[in-house]
């Protein structure tokens, strides 16, 4: 399976940051090698101008989130019909900073998944315990419980992104067995066709030793994928498909 290896800026980067994108296409060389996908996901005010600068190139633009709805009276809120006209070609559904900041159920998660689909983009949709929940060993249930209910029903193709809510943006991380154990459990629970990512303090450092891991099929980056040169050592450690 192609490995895919996504960058979530979240809420950082105004216009200039687009020289970190440039940085990193220079380092490649011209162009992303193709037997792993890249991908940038910067804040919305970004995803037209990036996706028309880097239309040639081998990296994707996508977004962070979406409306489950195509249009309407949604004051502030873009739809994945608006994502894929900007150029976006996935979106990610069901951070946990949304379901935290935002209150999303599994329910809008699933809908707003289906609403990506429907826009002909590919949905990466978010799953993760929180650190209370790993420490009652509830992490299984849990991330069962949300794969049940925020999953679509009929798709060709989405990817899940397993993120452990106390391992973002900490510097923590499960251990390999932990990773390993969970990514087995949530290839169990959907198809071998399906890409599952990690996502949680991946670094340069531990990048190579958690994308061996059987399942891990790629990783969702969010603070090193800020910076040019971590962004590349991380995609250089995926092993090509
Ligand atoms: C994320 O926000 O999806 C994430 C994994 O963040 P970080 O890599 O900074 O932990």
């Amino acid at each position: 399976m192609k490995p895919l290896i996504a960058g979530n800026w979240k809420m950082n980067g105004l216009g200039e940051a687009i020289s970190e994108v440039q940085s990193l296409i220079a380092k490649f060389d011209g162009s992303a090698p193709d037997d792993r996908d890249v991908l940038i996901c910067p804040p919305a005010t970004l995803i037209g101008r990036f996706a028309a600068e880097f239309a040639d190139e081998a990296i994707q633009i996508g977004g962070q989130d979406c409306h489950a709805k195509e249009s309407g009276a949604h004051t502030g809120d873009i739809s994945a019909a608006m994502l894929a006209d900007a150029g976006a070609a996935y979106v990610i559904v069901g951070h946990s900073e949304r379901r935290a900041d935002h209150d999303e159920l599994n329910a809008d998660v699933k809908a707003k998944a289906e609403a990506v689909l429907s826009a002909g983009l590919i949905p990466i949709i978010c799953v993760g315990e929180t650190e209370k929940e790993r420490k009652e060993e509830r992490a299984l249930e849990v991330v069962g419980t949300q794969l049940k209910e925020s999953l679509p029903e009929t798709a060709d193709e989405f990817v899940i992104a397993y993120e452990p809510v106390w391992a973002i943006g900490t510097g923590l991380t499960p251990t390999l067995n932990d990773i390993a154990e969970m990514h087995r459990f949530i290839r169990s629970q959907t198809r071998e066709d399906i890409r599952l990512l990690y996502g949680g303090s991946v670094s340069p450092t531990n990048a190579a030793e958690i994308l061996a891991i059987d399942h891990v099929n790629g990783a969702l980056v969010g603070g090193a994928s800020l910076k040019a040169d971590d962004f590349h050592s991380i995609v250089m450690a995926a092993k090509g498909a």
